[in-house]
Formats: structure tokens, sequence, C-alpha cells
């Protein structure tokens, strides 16, 4: 329950935006300042892409991020508001200006899958092309008992384009998901986690099997560039050209061992460069060869093969969802000063934090991201106390050396009103009302947890 402290004084009221890693991070540092915080989700748990993204396998890593999540929003100054989307339940323009909020922070992550770089294949998705996000999100829930979204066909020989981890993601669902169903065609039921653990090859032979045998195309991942240019191991700042060198070298490793593992192909230098369509369905991909030349893509002329297949899966990378009202610069929100992650200044400053902010999948960047915001936005932008919280050096960074630059506009900040302070948590109480929510969050959280939640 929110008991709030003392509500009805002078208080600083902040609204999040995403409930996830970073919204439940970024709420907490300030609640702890004691600033009442309210934290709209539109979904009804707040877990964001630790339930939706991260693979089900990574079973006690889900649990423990949840559990953390849960923690930071059963503080007493948050009052959630689930299933209340931002541009649908929920205005941008109100939220940041009818209110007269402290500050609103956007922590809604990167939710929209970067465009299939082909001209008019977004008409084929559902028929023959599927885009990484969705693709997850059926793979993570598919088991529930209440699932009822779309569900996909694991194909032989499906393409993927990619080149990040979550690209290596996807082709490991693909041919765990083969695996197992070609498994259970001979009456046999594996374990998907045994699988993923183990690799498919000794579990195979556990049952005098082969890979061969199973008679599989297995799925391909391309990508553009060479593998010594994937993403996937991050090149620390102020890395001598040794150790860049060794970092590169690096995932040449990563990707046989993942190959060797679970057994797909991939393809370097490789782009798309048109559809193969047939019967209104996405039949197959054209790919054009790459050369890498200082760093730049450049196409091989006339290197394009036909490549078929009944499903492609577009991993590019995921972009911030577009809100009216938020204004854009390219695949990005368009940023007043992008290091501090504030979008807008005034009455009502509007922040962004997390994934959204800094175009990075992955947990530490998403909490590391929050907690500078986090003890920016309550201690140099509001004028919060630090208090005796437990807040590491390296959070504080961004705050140290943006806060003195940005001193002015702390001049402008007051707490709200009593009065003003009760009209808000009257509006954020009628919404919490209209959703079923009674202002208790573990009840909450104990009522829309499925029993079969992976
Ligand atoms: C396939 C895959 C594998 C991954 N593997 C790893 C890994 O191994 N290690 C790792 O560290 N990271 C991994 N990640 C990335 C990691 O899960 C995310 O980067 C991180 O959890 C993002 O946290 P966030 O809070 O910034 O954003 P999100 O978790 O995206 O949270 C945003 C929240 O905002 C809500 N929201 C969105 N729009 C609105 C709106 N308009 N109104 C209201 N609410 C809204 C969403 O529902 C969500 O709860 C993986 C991701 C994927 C997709």
């Amino acid at each position: 329950m929110n008991i709030g402290g003392n509500s009805t004084s002078s208080r600083y009221v902040v609204a999040v935006v995403g409930a996830a890693v970073a919204g439940s991070e970024v709420a907490r540092i300030l609640a702890e300042r004691g600033a009442l915080v309210f934290v709209f989700e539109q979904n009804a748990r707040p877990y964001g892409k630790i339930e939706d993204g991260l693979p089900r396998w990574h079973v006690d890593q889900r649990r423990e991020e949840y559990a953390k999540i849960d923690r930071r929003l059963s503080h007493a100054n948050i009052y959630y508001a689930p299933l209340t989307r931002l541009g649908r339940d929920l205005q941008f323009d109100e939220l940041a200006d009818a209110w007269g909020l402290s500050a609103v922070i956007l922590a809604n992550g990167a939710w929209r899958d970067r465009p299939f770089p082909v001209e008019g294949a977004d008409r084929y998705v559902g028929r023959g092309l599927v885009y990484q996000n969705s693709f997850i999100y059926w793979f993570n829930h598919y088991p529930e008992k209440t699932y009822s979204g779309p569900r996909y066909e694991i194909r032989p020989g499906t393409i993927v384009i990619g080149g990040g981890l979550a690209s290596i993601d996807v082709v490991k669902v693909l041919q765990l998901e083969a695996a197992l169903r070609a498994l259970e065609r001979l009456g046999i039921r594996e374990d998907l986690l045994r699988l993923e653990r183990e690799g498919i090859d000794p579990v195979l032979k556990s049952h005098d099997l082969t890979w061969p045998r199973l008679n599989l195309k297995p799925c391909k991942l391309y990508y553009r560039r060479t593998v010594l240019d994937m993403p996937l191991a991050d090149i620390p700042g102020g890395a001598d050209a040794k150790k860049v060198e060794a970092i590169r070298r690096a995932k040449i490793k990563i990707l046989d061992k993942a190959q060797r593992k679970y057994l797909f192909d991939f393809q370097e230098l490789s782009v798309p460069s048109g559809l193969i369509i047939e019967d209104e369905r996405l039949a197959g991909i054209k790919i054009a060869r790459t050369k890498v030349e200082q760093g730049r893509i450049q196409v091989v002329p006339a290197s394009d093969v036909e490549h078929r297949a009944e499903l492609t899966i577009s991993s590019i990378g995921s972009i911030p969802e577009a809100i009216a009202g938020v204004a854009q610069n390219g695949e990005v929100y368009r940023y007043v000063d992008p290091k501090l992650g504030l979008l807008r200044d005034g009455r009502t400053a509007v922040f962004a934090t997390g994934n959204v902010l800094t175009g990075k999948g992955n947990i530490k960047d998403s909490l590391d991201s929050a907690a500078e915001t986090g003890v920016y936005v309550a201690e140099r932008y509001l004028g919060l106390e630090p208090g005796g919280f437990e807040v590491g050096e390296s959070e504080r960074r961004l705050a140290r050396e943006m806060g003195e630059a940005q001193a002015a506009m702390l001049a402008q900040r007051r707490p709200l009103n009593p009065a003003r302070v009760a009209e808000l948590l009257a509006r954020v109480r009628e919404r919490q009302g209209a959703v079923g929510y009674a202002g208790d969050y573990r009840a909450w959280i104990a009522k829309v947890l499925p029993p079969d939640l992976q």
C-alpha cells in the first residue's frame, strides 16, 4: 500500500513511463529521496524485456531481476499505474504540460524493430516475414496456458538477418525448437534447458541420434560486415589497439562456440537486396555480397543470389517507439542534451533513461543509465537531499559532471504545493482504480502473475 509519508505537504512529484529495469531503478532513487513517483506501465506486469526479451532459458537471472524490480517498486512513495500506455491511455502533452509535474522520465525501452531494409517488405509481416521482438515474445510466452498472441511455426532453413547478440538468441531459438520438435516426432520428450545448456549434438547423441539423421536444414544468419565487426563483445573506452584486436578476435571464438553448440549456418558480408514473392507471401530473400572498405559497407554490384525460405526473421536492432508529442531525430528522440537524456526543459522537464537513451540492449547499461538519471534529477535538478542512500561512485559520475552546468535549472524548481500534490494523487489514484489496481503492489503482482510464467 502507498503510505506516501507526509504526502499532503509540499513535495516533488515525478512521472516515470515504463516500470522495468530502468523505470523501477530511477523511481526507487527518487522515492528514497522523498519525491512522490507515479510509474505508468503499459502492461499488467512491470518486467519489460526481462520477461519479454531475455530468452526464457535464463531461468535464474530472470527470477532475480523480477525480484529486484518488485523490491524497487514496493517503495511507499511509488504509485504504480499498470495497464496504462503513454500515447493511448494517457497523452504525452497531458502528462508533460497539463499535469504540472516536477519532471517526467521516459524509461519506455526500445520496442520498435528497425524496419527491414528492403522497400515493401512490411507488407509481408506475418506472411513469411517476422520481426525479432514479436518472435522472442512468442518464444518466452507460448508455453503459458493463457497465451493468446500470434503463433509461429518453426520452418527448416529459416533466414535470419542480424548480427548482434539478440540475433544469436534468435538462431538459438530456431535450432532448439527445431530439435525439440523433431525429437517429439520420434516420440522423445526433451528438455529445452538441457538442450540449451549442453548443446544439440550431445543431447542427440544421448538418444543415439545425430543432426544429419534428423534431416533438418539449419537456419542461417546473414550479417552485413565481417565476424570481427559483430557487436558480440563490448570494447571498453580507452582500450589500446592490442586490446581492441584481442576483443575482435574473441568474437570469432564466441560465434564459433555458438555454431558448434547450436549448429546454425552463418554468412558474413551479406545484405538483403530484394524480396522473392510467391502467392502473396515472402518466399525468400535476395542477398547481395558486401565489401567493407575503411569501415564503410559497399554492396558488390550484380552479386545478388536468391535464397528461398518459408520464414525470414529480421533481427537488426530495436529502436524507441514514436510517441506523439516527443520530437524525433531519425530513429531516436531529439535531445536538448543527449548526455543528460534531457528531452525538454521548462516547467516540467522531460528526461529519457535506460535502453531508450543508451540504445544498448543490456541490463547493466539500462541500470547504470537509470542510476545516473535518478541521482541527477533528484539531487541536482530537484535539489533533494542525498541522505544516506547507497549510490556507487560511478552512478554519480554523470550527475556530478553535468550538475554544475545545469545548476541554473535548479533555481526554477520548487516543490509542488500541498493542494497540487493532493490533486495529482487523486489523478493517479483514479487511473489505478480504472484498471482495478487497489494500491497494494505485492497484492497486484500476485494477482497478475500467471502460475506458469517462465
Ligand atoms: C533476445 C534478447 C536477449 C537479451 N539478452 C540479454 C542478456 O543476455 N543480457 C543483458 O544484459 N541484456 C539482454 N537483453 C537486453 C535487456 O533485456 C534489455 O536491454 C533491458 O532489460 C532493458 O531494460 P529497460 O528498462 O531499459 O527497458 P525495457 O525492459 O524495454 O522496459 C521498458 C518498459 O516500458 C514499458 N513501455 C513501453 N512503452 C510504453 C508506453 N508507451 N507507455 C507505458 N509503458 C511503456 C514496457 O512495457 C516496459 O516494461 C536482451 C534482449 C533481447 C531482446
